[in-house]
């Protein structure tokens, strides 16, 4: 896959590699800088592994100090910097960039506080996100957002990428458990934003900065609150003849005053790759596969667990399984968590999509997408956090085969600009960074985008911090709202365009 058109390259910073790796090889000594080809090949793509490309060097920071140093370092010479936790992102947020010192967070790895009192945890940003779990789980406790990639993601990259999971319709995406952050900014100023508490003063920057795919700054702590385990958890499983009709389910559970734990849906590719890659027992007979978790005390879980029985029967289910044991309840989830590699074992490429909408769109949404799989000759398969309305659905390609490829892109687009009609939005949980920067367009008008943009030069005017992502063309912070094009004549020539 050709990678997007991205920033034009610095030609003075490349011709200046070597004097820079000295530079930053004076500010993090030992093995923190990588400029080895060979070595730096481990970074050159993220979780969207279509796209590739070998950063200009690889820095892998161990203090503050030296994050600071290195930013500053950048930002007096003009050079880009794109920040990574983990690498998982699947919209190319830490995709290298030719002319950019890579900023590899996961020497960060240290749990520095638990305080149960106030039920925070305070940790650097490379900690997994399940490593917060890991830390308190003996004292009954858990980080409640999970994203299905939680064994590697990093908590910093959680934040940039305001992820969510399976919980999250309960209790909240990263940005509603997030209670503080330090973060050096790219002038290599630190600053520090909220802390143990719920409320903070000022503008809200920490809500600001969850999400902003290291546009910002860098994050360099993180502060978020634990939650007590619930005393049971228990799971539904429950199969519907047609998707409208799990969706209707999905929407009275809600009407119902009911939020569950977690709610999720499967269509038929997507149970049928699931079972055979795990065998959770799951229905093959039905149409769409819905998995309710409903958690509490047992008195109250036992009450949700007939009121949602009831709804599903109103709504023409087929099959209801209900966990009897936290072992059962594990592989009802088995199927739903590994649904990504097990579509991976019945195609040889997927894409996977991330759009949210109104979940009462949900059959319409389903509709229009069954009749596009058709427009373009390729299967779908759907896995949705259907409590929320975000959508992932998988599309089945064979990038060997002439033209797919381009197919699938085409079809993704069409997919998220479906979202958008209907009342959704572009992303749910997985960034805009270069795979949906170019759909931006579609969502915000053009001075949503300049306001935007405003943010970003309030805080880097110079455009070093992870340029080429999120926003679709250049808005460059010194031709902000003054764009007069004089007989043809470009204003600010030498800025590139992309
Ligand atoms: C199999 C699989 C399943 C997934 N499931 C989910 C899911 O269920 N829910 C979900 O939300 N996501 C999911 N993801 C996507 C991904 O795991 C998340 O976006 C995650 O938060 C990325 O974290 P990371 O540490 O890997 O960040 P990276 O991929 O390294 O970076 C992501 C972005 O964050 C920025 N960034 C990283 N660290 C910092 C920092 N310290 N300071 C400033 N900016 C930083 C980068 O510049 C980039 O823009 C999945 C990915 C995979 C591969």
């Amino acid at each position: 896959m050709a990678t997007p058109a991205m920033p034009e390259v610095q030609e003075k910073t490349l011709s200046r590699r070597e004097a820079i790796v000295g530079d930053l090889r004076a500010i993090v000594p030992g093995e923190g800088v990588v400029d080895a080809t060979n070595s730096m090949r481990a970074f050159e793509n993220d979780g969207l592994t279509a796209y590739r490309q070998l950063p200009l060097v690889v820095v892998l920071p161990e203090t503050v100090d030296q994050v600071s140093r290195v930013l500053a370092y950048c930002h007096e010479n003009e050079i880009r910097v794109v920040p990574r936790g983990s690498g998982t992102s699947l919209s190319g947020g830490a995709l290298p960039l030719e002319d950019a010192v890579l900023l590899v967070m996961s020497r960060f790895n240290q749990v520095l506080e638990i305080d149960y009192d106030n039920r925070a945890v305070r940790a650097q940003p490379g900690v997994t996100n399940l490593g917060i779990t890991t830390a308190v789980q003996d004292e009954g406790f858990y980080y409640a957002p999970d994203p299905s990639s939680q064994i590697a993601c990093s908590i910093g990259g959680n934040v940039a990428e305001n992820s969510g999971g399976v919980h999250c319709l309960k209790y909240g995406l990263t940005t509603n458990n997030l209670l503080g952050l330090e973060m050096v900014l790219v002038t290599g100023e630190v600053i520090r934003l909220g802390g143990k508490h719920l409320d903070s003063e000022g503008y809200d920057f920490l809500a600001l900065m969850t999400g902003s795919e290291g546009l910002l700054g860098v994050v360099t702590e993180v502060t978020v609150r634990i939650l007590k385990r619930p005393e049971t958890a228990r799971a539904l499983l429950i199969g519907f003849p047609s998707s409208e009709a799990g969706g209707q389910c999905v929407a009275d559970i809600i009407a119902a005053g009911i939020i569950p734990g977690g709610m999720e849906m499967m269509d038929k590719p997507a149970i049928a790759a699931a079972e055979d890659f795990v065998k959770a027992g799951y229905p093959l007979d039905v149409e769409a596969l819905l998995i309710v978790e409903l958690d509490g005390c047992v008195e109250e879980v036992d009450h949700l667990i007939d009121v949602v029985e009831r709804i599903a029967a109103k709504n023409g289910s087929t099959t209801c399984r209900i966990s009897m044991s936290d072992e059962e309840r594990a592989t009802f989830w088995a199927g739903r968590k590994a649904a990504f590699p097990a579509v991976g074992r019945i195609s040889p490429d997927y894409y996977c999509m991330d759009g949210t909408i109104p979940r009462k769109e949900l059959p319409r949404v389903l509709a229009r997408m069954r009749e596009l799989s058709g427009h373009y000759g390729l299967r779908v398969a759907n896995v949705f956090h259907a409590g929320d309305g975000n959508l992932h659905p998988l599309i089945l390609y064979d990038a060997n085969e002439p033209g797919e490829l381009e197919r699938a892109e085409e079809f993704g687009a069409d997919i998220l600009k479906l979202c958008v009609e209907v009342g959704g939005v572009l992303t749910g949980e997985h960034g805009v960074g270069v795979e949906k920067r170019d759909l931006m367009g579609t969502m915000f008008n053009e001075t949503d985008l300049d306001q935007q943009m405003r943010v970003k030069c309030a805080f880097d005017d110079k455009h070093l911090l992870n340029p080429g992502k999120v926003f679709p063309q250049l808005r460059r912070c010194a031709e902000m709202g003054r764009m007069h094009i004089h007989r043809g004549q470009m204003p600010f020539p030498d800025i590139p365009r992309f």
